[in-house]
C-alpha cells in the first residue's frame, strides 16, 4: 500500500516536472504562471513521499515540514495563477497582498513548531508491518488547514463568479479549472475526514496540475472556436453555405439563410432551391469566379458564384462551400458606365466611341455606311439658339431611328454628323435606302413641331464596292462633300472611278435617287 502510493507520487513528480519546464518554455502568456503551480506542487509531492516510505522520526519531521511549507508554496502559486487566468487585466492587488500575508504567517509558525509544539505532533504506528509515523494536529496545524483552505475557497470562489459573469460561450474555459478545483478539494477534505494515516489528497493535487497545464495551455475551446468563426462568417456580405462530402448543405450564413429563406436552422432544402436558382451545383467549376445572371431572385440580379473543397489537415476532403456574392450593382453600374461611355447623352444615340466599337465588330463589306450631316446647322444655332440647334439635332435623331430598322446600327459620330450601319444589305437595297433618306427630310421640313426646317446631307458606301473596305468611312464622307456640292438635302452613292479596283457589284449599282444629288464624282480626285 505505502509502496503503491509512492511509486503515483513518483510519477507525478516526474510528470509535473515535465510539464514545469514545457510550461516555462510554452511563450504563452499564461507560461510562468502555470510553470510556477507545477513546481510548487513537486516540493508537498515529496515531503509525502518522505513520510510515507521513511520510518525515520528525523526524515518523517523534515518530510512533513516540506509537505506543510510546499503547500504554503502550493496556495502562493494558486493565487498567481487565478490572477493570470482569470483577471489577466484588471489587478486584484488587495486580495493577492492578504493572502501572501496568511501565507508568511503560516509559514513563520510553522517554522517555530519544533521550539513551541503548537502544531503539530507524531504518533509511532504500525502501517503495513512497518513503522509509520502519523500526525497529531494541533493548534498551529488547524491555523494552517484553515489558510490554506479558506485561500482554494476564494480561489473558487473567485472562478465561480467569472464563470457566471463572462459570455456563456466563455464559460467553458473556468468551469473545466472549477471542475478540477472541487474535485481536489473533494479529495483533500475525504483524506481529512478519513482516519487513514496516509495523506493521497497529493495525488489528486498532482492530476489537478497536469490539469490545468493542459487546459491552461494546451486547451482549445473548440465551441468558442466554432461560435466565434460562425459569427464572423455570418456578418459577411457574401451568401455563404457549407456542404458535408455527401453534398448536403450543413450550414448557411445569414445572408446565405436570407437569399434562400432557411427557416428553424433547416439546411434540407438549400441544395434544392439553389439548384432551381442555378442548374446543378456539381456542374459549378470549383476555385473559379463565374457570373449567374438570375431573373427570378428579387427581379433580375447579377450573382458572382464561387466554389471551394475543404480538407482536414491531413488533405482528406471533409466538405465544400460555397460563396454567392450579389453584383447587381457593380454590374448595373458596369453596364450603366459602359452605355454612358458608348452613347451619346442629348440623343440617345451611339457616340464615336459606340461607332468605332461597332466598326471593330462588323464585317464591313456587308453592308452600308451612311454618312449624314445636317445641312447649315451653324445658320440654325446662330438664327435660334444653341437650345433650338439641341432640339434640331434630337429630331433629327428621331427622324433618321424611325426610319431604320432597330438591326440597325445609327450612331452621332459628333456635332451635327450622324451614322447609320446597315449591315446585311447589299446593292439591292439601295431604293430602299433613298426612299428613307427623303421620308427623313420630309420630316424635317415639317415644322408642325415648332421647329425650323432643317434637311441632311447623305454620303453612302457598301463594303463590297469600295477598293478598300476598312476605309469605308473616308468613301462615304466622299459621297456626302458630294452631295453637299450638288446643293445638300439629298443623298450620294460612292461608285469606284475607273481603274479603281472596285468591289464585285460595282457598276451594276442603280441609283434611283434625285438626278440632282446622285451624280456620281468619278472625276473627282482622291484625297
Ligand atoms: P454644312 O451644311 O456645310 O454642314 O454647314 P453647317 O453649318 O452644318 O456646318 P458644320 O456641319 O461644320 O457645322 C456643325 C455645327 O454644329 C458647328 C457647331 O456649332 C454645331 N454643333 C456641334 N455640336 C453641337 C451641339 O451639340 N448642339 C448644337 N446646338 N450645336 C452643335
Ligand atoms: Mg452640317
Amino acid at each position: 500500500m505505502r509502496y503503491a502510493f509512492s511509486v503515483i507520487f513518483s510519477i507525478l513528480i516526474v510528470a509535473l516536472s515535465v510539464c514545469t519546464v514545457k510550461a516555462a518554455r510554452s511563450g504563452k502568456a499564461l507560461g510562468p504562471s502555470v510553470a510556477l503551480l507545477l513546481a510548487s506542487l513537486i516540493p508537498p509531492m515529496a515531503g509525502n513521499l518522505i513520510i510515507i516510505l521513511s520510518s525515520d522520526l528525523r526524515l518523517v519531521t523534515v518530510g512533513r515540514y516540506i509537505y506543510f511549507l510546499g503547500m504554503d508554496m502550493v496556495m502562493f502559486a494558486v493565487t498567481r495563477f487565478t490572477r493570470a487566468y482569470c483577471f489577466p487585466t484588471a489587478p486584484n492587488q488587495k486580495l493577492q497582498t492578504l493572502a501572501d500575508l496568511l501565507l508568511l504567517v503560516d509559514a513563520v509558525q510553522l517554522l517555530l513548531n519544533p521550539i513551541f509544539g503548537h502544531a503539530f505532533g507524531q504518533q509511532e504506528m504500525v502501517v503495513g508491518g512497518r513503522v509509520y509515523y502519523a500526525l497529531i494536529p494541533y493548534a498551529g496545524q488547524t491555523f494552517h488547514r484553515a489558510v490554506d483552505y479558506g485561500i482554494l475557497f476564494v480561489v473558487i470562489l473567485l472562478f465561480i463568479i467569472k464563470s457566471i459573469r463572462c459570455p456563456r460561450i466563455e464559460a467553458e474555459r473556468y468551469l473545466v479549472i472549477l471542475a478540477a478545483m472541487i474535485f481536489t478539494t473533494i479529495w483533500e477534505s475525504v483524506y481529512i475526514f478519513s482516519s487513514s494515516p496516509i495523506d493521497r489528497s497529493m495525488i489528486g493535487f498532482g492530476v489537478f496540475g497536469l490539469l490545468v497545464y493542459y487546459l491552461a495551455l494546451n486547451y482549445r475551446p473548440m465551441r468558442l472556436l466554432d461560435s466565434m468563426l460562425a459569427n464572423i462568417a455570418s456578418e459577411l456580405p457574401e451568401s455563404l453555405f457549407f456542404f458535408d462530402t455527401a453534398d448536403r448543405c450543413i450550414w448557411a450564413n445569414k445572408p446565405g439563410r436570407r437569399l434562400v429563406g432557411v427557416v428553424e436552422d433547416n439546411y434540407d432544402p438549400v441544395r434544392t432551391v439553389l439548384e432551381k436558382q442555378l442548374g446543378p451545383l456539381e456542374e459549378i467549376e470549383p476555385d473559379m469566379i463565374i457570373r449567374k445572371d438570375v431573373s427570378s431572385w428579387e427581379g433580375a440580379r447579377s450573382y458572382l458564384l464561387e466554389k471551394h473543397s475543404v480538407t482536414d489537415n491531413r488533405d482528406r476532403p471533409i466538405g465544400w462551400f460555397m460563396s454567392i456574392r450579389d453584383n447587381t450593382a457593380e454590374h448595373d453600374t458596369l453596364l450603366r458606365e459602359q452605355y454612358k461611355a458608348t452613347h451619346d447623352a442629348l440623343t440617345g444615340l451611339y457616340n464615336r466611341a459606340g461607332y468605332e466599337r461597332i466598326m471593330s465588330i462588323v464585317d464591313p463589306r456587308s453592308g452600308f455606311l451612311l454618312f449624314f450631316d445636317i445641312d447649315n446647322f451653324k445658320t440654325v444655332n446662330d438664327t435660334y439658339g444653341h437650345e433650338t440647334g439641341d432640339r434640331v439635332l434630337q429630331k433629327t435623331a428621331a427622324a433618321i431611328q424611325h426610319n431604320f430598322r432597330a438591326v440597325d446600327y445609327i450612331c452621332r459620330i459628333g456635332g451635327d454628323e450622324f451614322v447609320v450601319i446597315l449591315t446585311w444589305a447589299d446593292v439591292r437595297n439601295e431604293e430602299q435606302i433613298a426612299l428613307r433618306i427623303r421620308r427623313i427630310n420630309e420630316e424635317l421640313q415639317n415644322t408642325d413641331d415648332g421647329l425650323p426646317p432643317a434637311s441632311v446631307s447623305v454620303g453612302i458606301a457598301h463594303g463590297a464596292v469600295v477598293p478598300d473596305p476598312d476605309r469605308l468611312m473616308e468613301y462615304a464622307d466622299e459621297a456626302l462633300y458630294e452631295t453637299k456640292r450638288n446643293g445638300r438635302c439629298g443623298y450620294t452613292f460612292y461608285r469606284p472611278k475607273p481603274g479603281e479596283n472596285a468591289g464585285q457589284t460595282a457598276g451594276t449599282v442603280k441609283n434611283t435617287g434625285d438626278t440632282e444629288n446622285q451624280k456620281l464624282t468619278n472625276e473627282k480626285t482622291d484625297s
